[in-house]
């Protein structure tokens, strides 16, 4: 296996001077040394062979018994020194003090046609930062991870990569719903790549504890290795610097609002520096569109991540890492201003995603309205987001009086529509023919564009249930079928349109479908 092994982080960051392994406070250092565990029987379920050439291996590497041990943590390649990294966090809103890799170990970097990649397990085991946890990882949710940053880079979103997918041969005990039935599950490994797993977390943590120094070193690092087109680190980049993060997640956050992503998770450890989408837990994919909706069991009281609400929470998390880089800058303005900009670029990007979602290309005054419409009248029938902006690209310029039809396998309620239902809708059809008119594009030229930014296929939450339910009785075929499908998700694929179809009722209340918890 020939890598071009780097080692930046390592060598530029202060690291822990314990290298024991036990749950500690780690101060003035930005990780730890740790070995991942020996697993019982390890077995690779899923490669990545787009990320095997990304990171400059080879397809033979991919079936040899080093990939195996190495990216299952059975065997640390001579000349790396794997590490956890320390990071703090707000979670749900308060702020947490230490958590840090609690289960993932950064294996090393790799360097490939210029790119520098961070290698890391997922569910390797025991680091300092575990807290009361065990650093494990089941197969269920990291089919769930591996399947779904794939997906969403192949929709063209900023997200954190996969490499391949593992069973470590251990069990390990969950309790799924935290309602006290604990059980054994089939323990695996997912294999990370990322230029970057920073976190905002990451620099919160130096200035919780008012470590000012490290905290500098780490932003310097960051600019000099992630942000060099800043030019050198100084108190004006670091101004820079914290404006290109507000603008990456702010962008980040469009996509997954176009695609119709829930994350489920955003606290602040859980959002990367790079603006990538980053830790895939308890996601999910809107089905019938509602700005309300979550995924996420551990937050169904108060939604704080529910789908409308994802970019106030970047603005939220993005004040506290604004706090977090204040002693390095000291002076509130700058700040204010990049965090007004934000909110006004998110409503400016936002109509400008709505408006290519639905094949306009100018702007009008009351396409503001047109979208809010659209938006009330999908909660009106219940419908099915991917299936409706795919298939409103047929609808013809001048015959609006066939819009609900081409649109109606999307809702979840066809046999209920009312009268004044109907009539909402047609009205929307009617409106949006006015606007279309203003157009120029031809109706195969807006089908065209609509396509390329409204998806086909997406993970939906049920499509990774049905692949972790044959994974468990040991047939891995589905989680392929799916990695393949999700590859060209804006393409038609005339061999899966069992996949271009709504959510099926059996999956509407099932557990690992509409409802996750954050065990994982
Ligand atoms: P998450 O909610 O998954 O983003 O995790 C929040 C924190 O808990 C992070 O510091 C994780 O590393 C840690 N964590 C989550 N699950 C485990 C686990 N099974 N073992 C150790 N740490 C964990
Ligand atoms: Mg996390």
């Amino acid at each position: 296996m020939q890598l071009n092994i780097k080692h930046t982080f390592t060598e530029e960051l202060p690291s822990d001077p314990i290298t024991e392994n036990y749950r500690r406070q780690v101060k003035e250092a930005c990780y730890s040394y740790v070995v991942p565990k020996q697993t019982k029987k390890p077995e690779i379920l899923h490669i990545s062979e787009e990320m095997i050439h990304t990171l400059g291996l080879s397809t033979k590497d991919m079936n040899s018994q080093m990939f195996k041990n190495v990216f299952t943590g059975n065997l640390v390649l001579e000349n790396t020194t794997p590490y956890a990294m320390c990071y703090g966090g707000h979670q749900f809103g308060n702020w947490a003090g230490q958590l840090g890799d609690g289960r993932a170990i950064n294996l090393f970097e790799v360097e490939h046609n210029n790119k520098q990649w961070q290698v890391q397990l997922k569910g390797a085991g025991e680091t300092p930062y575990s807290r009361t946890a065990d650093g494990l990882a089941v197969l269920r949710s990291s089919i769930r991870e591996y399947l779904c940053s794939e997906a969403m880079y192949h929709l063209g979103v900023p997200t954190t990569r996969a490499l391949s997918l593992a069973l470590s041969g251990d069990e390990v005990m969950r309790d799924m719903l935290y309602d006290g039935n604990q059980a054994y599950e089939k323990g695996a490994i997912v294999t990370r790549v990322a230029p970057s797993f920073l976190r905002f977390g990451n620099f919160e943590i130096f200035a919780a504890r008012q470590d000012h120094k490290t905290l500098k070193t780490l932003v310097d690092y960051t600019i000099t290795h992630h942000f060099s087109h800043l030019g050198k680190p100084s108190k004006e980049n670091y101004i820079h610097f914290f404006a290109e993060v507000a603008q990456r997640t702010l962008d980040m956050i469009i996509h997954w609002q176009r695609v119709g992503f829930v994350h489920g998770v955003m606290n602040t450890d859980n959002m990367s520096i790079l603006g990538l989408t980053i830790d895939y837990g308890p996601y999910g994919w809107l089905e019938g569109f509602d700005f309300g909706w979550t995924p996420n069991t551990t937050d169904s009281q108060h939604k704080r991540y529910r789908y409308g609400n994802q970019p106030n929470i970047g603005l939220w998390n993005l004040y506290q890492l604004a706090n977090a880089l204040y002693p390095l800058i000291e002076e509130t303005e700058p700040l204010e201003t990049i965090l007004e900009t934000y909110k006004s670029d998110f409503e400016r990007k936002s109509l400008e995603m709505m408006r290519s979602k639905l094949g306009l290309t100018i702007n009008d005054d009351k396409d503001n309205t047109l979208v809010e419409n659209l938006e009330d009248a999908f909660l009106l029938t219940e419908t099915d987001m991917t299936l409706f902006f795919r298939n409103l690209s047929n609808f013809k310029k001048g015959d609006a009086a066939k819009g609900l039809e081409i649109v109606q396998a999307a809702f979840y309620m066809p046999k209920e529509v009312s009268d004044a239902v109907t009539q909402q809708w047609n009205n929307w059809f009617e409106s949006y023919d006015v606007r279309l008119k203003k157009e120029l594009l031809s109706d195969a030229e807006r089908k065209t564009k609509m396509n390329a930014v409204n998806p086909k296929y997406v993970l939906r939450n049920y499509m990774s249930q049905l692949a972790i339910d044959d994974a468990n009785k040991g047939d891995y075929k589905l989680i392929d079928e799916l990695f393949q499908l999700l590859k060209k998700p804006y393409d038609e694929q005339l061999e899966n349109e069992k996949w271009f179809a709504k959510r099926p009722d059996w999956a509407r209340h099932k557990v690992g479908c509409s409802m996750l918890s954050c065990s994982s």
